[in-house]
């Protein structure tokens, strides 16, 4: 499948699931726009590889005039956006009692809020030009809970009613907006929790176990590649009609 000529916005790109998805879209042929903390300048070159322009957006995406600056930015140097992958998501974990106050509203702000105002801001230049997708990379999280994820699962079921909604007003378009729901990915985001394990005494083979086997039958990590060949297939003919789905990649976790 060819994407060449169609412009991708990949939010928190710089590393883990986003730079996966960025790095499968470029393949195709999108131009894209990179956003994320960090030196970019390393991946726009791998990507830039592939033919197709690169950019990079430094937005914070927990504020919303920062992602009207981004989305500007698109419209001004790429023409607008055709796919946009909400996926920057940042993660805490703490009971409720003891969950930081301002942690919750970061994470409120960066894995839901954001996710509707990058949408709102790119609707109407996709229904300008008569086609978009739309992938919101929810999670797991979004669809069942675990302890010690009040905030991160609040956002992600959040993510997926705006999926459903998204997808119902999109629905006699030629625009599709539909959620993917990971479960373990081995990403700087997991990493954390693994080291936290680790620093508890636990041996670090058995740490990473230990994680995949509460919850992920397969015993392997869901990989950024796999997810980015999903993505692809969302933007395809084939799946013009998976419309507003919460599609989960999962290892077997919500099988149980
Ligand atoms: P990661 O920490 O590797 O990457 C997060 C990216 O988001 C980075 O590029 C970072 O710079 C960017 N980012 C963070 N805060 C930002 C902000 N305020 N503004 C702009 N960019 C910001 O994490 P990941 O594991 O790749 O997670 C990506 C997405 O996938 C998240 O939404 C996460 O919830 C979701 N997810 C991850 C897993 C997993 O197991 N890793 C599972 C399910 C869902």
């Amino acid at each position: 499948m060819s994407l060449k000529g169609k412009t991708a916005l990949v939010t928190g790109s710089t590393s883990g699931i986003g730079l996966g998805i960025a790095q499968s879209l470029a393949k195709a042929g999108a131009d894209l726009i990179l956003n994320g903390f960090g030196d970019a300048s390393k991946v726009i070159a791998e990507l830039q590889q592939f033919g197709g322009k690169v950019g990079h957006h430094p937005a914070d995406v927990s504020d919303p005039a920062q992602i009207a600056d981004m989305i500007h930015y698109a419209e001004r140097e790429f023409g607008g956006i055709d796919i946009l992958v909400n996926n920057a998501g940042i993660q805490h974990v703490s009971s409720v009692e003891e969950f930081p106050v301002e942690r919750w509203d970061s994470i409120i702000a960066i894995n839901l809020s954001s996710v509707f105002h990058s949408t709102r801001l790119t609707l109407p230049g996709m229904r300008k030009r008569g086609w978009g997708r739309i992938v919101n990379i929810a999670s797991v999280h979004g669809l069942v809970g675990s302890v010690g994820k009040a905030a991160y699962v609040a956002a992600k079921h959040g993510v997926i009613g705006l999926t459903k909604v998204v997808g119902l007003e999109t629905a006699t378009s030629n625009i599709t907006c539909n959620a993917i729901c990971p479960g373990w990915v081995l990403t700087p985001l997991v990493q954390k929790q693994i080291d936290q394990r680790i620093s508890q005494g636990i041996d670090p083979y058995q740490a990473q176990h230990d994680l995949l086997a509460e919850k992920q039958p397969s015993l392997e990590f869901v990989t950024p590649p796999q997810l980015g060949e999903l993505v692809l297939f969302l933007c395809s003919e084939a799946g013009s009609q998976v419309r507003g789905a919460a599609w989960n990649v999962d290892g077997g976790w919500l099988a149980q």
